[in-house]
């Protein structure tokens, strides 16, 4: 029922020269894997670059973040609207850089998910603990208020036609990747909470594990009941890697 989605997060990577390469070697293998969803999320400034190729290839174009304001004096700022002119179909939401870097809270990403499903987009709403928070046994308790702060604001609805990325922020980046059964089991501890409200979308919500995904780890990890597939930080930067996580999924 629930169609696995690898998504490719490639941060703040790139250039005109270096993406056209780079979507030139990843194309034309990715397209015929029909039954999953492949979404590339690029910077702003080359989504235009890469959405008229993956049109013409039947991959989703995602963003990597979005104003939780629909128009006016936000510089800087780039709405949900200007995101589904641009033809994505996807953007995240509080990414862990997000929050931490950008001192993005629970309230603010709460708002971003509402522009984003108002304009029709595919949130990714990402959520995930430190590592001093894991070690402190508060795993649960973090992802569960990251969660709850986004289904309290917005109603339980907001999770339909939503997708929730677990990835550990200790594990993005830093070569250590959450145990498949590490994992397994937060995204079952999601899983069960979303159920508490509604179980019908609990089934249906997809639940994507993120941090330190390679050629050679997907596999155990998409195995897992509750892992429907990865957001993947930097393999997702070479070709030969992001095509082997996919055909893992
Ligand atoms: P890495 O795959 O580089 O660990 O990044 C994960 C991530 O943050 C994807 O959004």
């Amino acid at each position: 029922m629930r169609h696995p989605i690898i998504m490719g997060n490639w941060k703040m990577n790139g250039s005109l020269t270096a993406n056209a390469a780079l979507l030139d070697a990843l194309l034309p293998v990715v397209e015929g894997l029909g039954s999953i969803e492949i979404v590339i999320c690029p910077p702003f400034p080359y989504l235009s670059q890469a959405g008229s190729r993956l049109r013409r290839n039947g991959i989703a174009l995602g963003a990597q973040t979005l104003s939780e304001y629909g128009a006016g004096a936000y510089t800087g700022e780039v709405s949900a609207a200007m995101l589904k002119d641009l033809g994505c179909r996807y953007v995240l939401v509080g990414h862990s850089e997000r929050r931490s870097l950008n001192g993005e809270r629970d309230s603010d990403i709460a708002q971003q998910l509402a522009a984003a499903k108002a304009e029709g987009l595919v949130p990714v709403l990402c959520v995930g603990e430190s590592l001093e928070e894991r070690q402190g046994g508060e795993t649960r308790a973090v992802v569960g208020r990251q969660i709850e702060a986004v289904i309290d604001a917005l109603g339980i609805d907001s999770m339909l036609g939503s997708v929730v990325a677990y990835e550990p922020v200790w594990a993005i980046g830093t070569g250590e990747t959450a145990s498949p059964e590490q994992a397994q089991e937060v995204h079952a501890y999601i899983r069960g909470l979303v159920a508490r409200r509604s179980a019908v979308i609990a089934e249906r919500l997809p639940l994507l594990y993120g941090g330190s995904v390679k050629a050679d780890n997907a596999a155990a990890l998409f195995a897992q009941p509750d892992i429907d597939g990865g957001l993947v930080g930097g393999a997702s930067l070479d070709a030969a890697a992001f095509c082997r996580i996919c055909r893992a999924a």
